[in-house]
């Protein structure tokens, strides 16, 4: 089979390889689809704590097309199921995953990042990280599903009800699709970025209003306090940070509401500081959320409801074979990139 792997930083060789053989309780998967994010990206440059040569792509949707049964055997799927692919690999027997959070496994690998993944003709995956894509879904869309169950982990560490008002801090694609589905859940929602052109999309993603900050001026939180109004006098409820920025933090820390929550799911490994006392004052619950953990089956019907808008998202697309152009316009902040799309099959009509 094909296969296009990253060798070493910005190179990309592409490489014949035997089709791998599934064991039981697998299923061999033909790649129609992936998305690229940041963490691609930060691969692709070896600035990310994994070895290359490895096949990228942890975005992904495909195509049964052998069931081996076994331990993990799913009814749901036949050969020929359109899937969308969980690409967690847990241990399933440490303190997290007994518990069912094996999205934070210490000894947790993701395929494409820490294994090979999906810019290749196949994948051998487990049955139970497979998940049969709603049929009024086109396959191009459901490689998002991985993201926006990265959102949905957010919004349910953060407890959200369509009660809520929430400031979402960060318009990128986590802080957008965090967005989208606060706005599907019927909470009144803040988005705020620096970048004007992001809140616009924002908007379009069901941003009830948004907030343009100046990293060089203080947190607008008059501007704030005049969107929530009476509805939430003393700051929103639950903020989801998503840019990573320390200082993101202390703001998101100052504006909640008295018994609000805070929920971090932007990283970075620089230091943060903001006056402690905040946290015991207002009682805050300062929740980290990394991954998801069962979520894909709702991102895709989340996404099922909102076609256009998650399309929209999709500013660039390009062919397997020019994998490296699209790294390269991943990289490159003059080209607006929403996400990149990949079809690994373009002599096949587009579906
Ligand atoms: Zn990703
Ligand atoms: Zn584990």
């Amino acid at each position: 089979m094909f296969a296009m792997r990253t060798v070493s930083a910005k190179t990309i060789r592409e490489e014949e390889l035997p089709k791998p053989v599934p064991g039981p309780g697998q299923a061999l998967v033909r790649i129609d689809h992936v998305t690229l994010c940041g963490t691609d990206l930060h691969i692709w440059e070896d600035d990310y704590t994994t070895e290359l040569p490895l096949i990228q792509g942890h975005e992904l949707s495909g195509t049964i097309t052998e069931l081996v049964p076994g331990s993990g055997s799913r009814e749901a799927l036949a050969e020929g199921v359109r899937v969308a692919i969980d690409p967690l690999d847990t241990c399933g027997e440490c303190q997290a995953c007994r518990r069912g959070r094996g999205n934070v496994c210490p000894h947790l690998t993701v395929l494409g990042c820490y294994g090979d993944g999906g810019f290749a003709e196949y994948v051998v995956v487990p049955q139970e990280r497979l998940y049969p894509i709603p049929d009024s879904l086109p396959s191009d869309l459901a490689p998002v599903a991985e993201p926006i169950a990265i959102s949905l982990e957010a919004v349910t560490r953060g407890r959200a009800t369509g009660e809520d008002t929430v400031l979402v801090l960060g318009a990128g694609p986590i802080g957008l699709l965090a967005t989208l589905a606060l706005h599907d859940l019927g909470a009144t929602v803040v988005t705020a970025d620096t970048l004007p052109g992001r809140l616009e999309l924002a908007k379009r993603f069901g941003a009830d209003h948004t907030l343009l900050i100046d990293p060089t001026q203080d947190f607008p939180a008059e501007t704030l306090a005049g969107y929530i109004g009476d509805r939430a006098a003393d700051g929103p409820e639950l903020v989801i940070e998503a840019t990573g920025v320390p200082s993101s933090l202390t703001n998101a820390i100052r504006a909640v509401a008295p018994a609000g929550r805070v929920v971090q799911v932007g990283i970075s490994t620089r230091p943060t500081n903001f006056p402690l006392n905040l946290v015991p004052f207002k009682e805050v619950d300062i929740l980290g959320s990394r991954n998801s953990q069962g979520l894909i089956p709702q991102a895709l019907e989340l996404i099922a409801r909102h076609q256009d808008t998650v399309r929209s998202l999709l500013t660039h697309r390009f062919r397997i074979r020019d994998l490296e152009s699209a790294f390269a316009t991943l990289g490159d902040p003059s080209q607006n990139v929403g996400k990149i799309l990949i079809d690994m099959h373009p002599e096949e009509a587009a579906s």
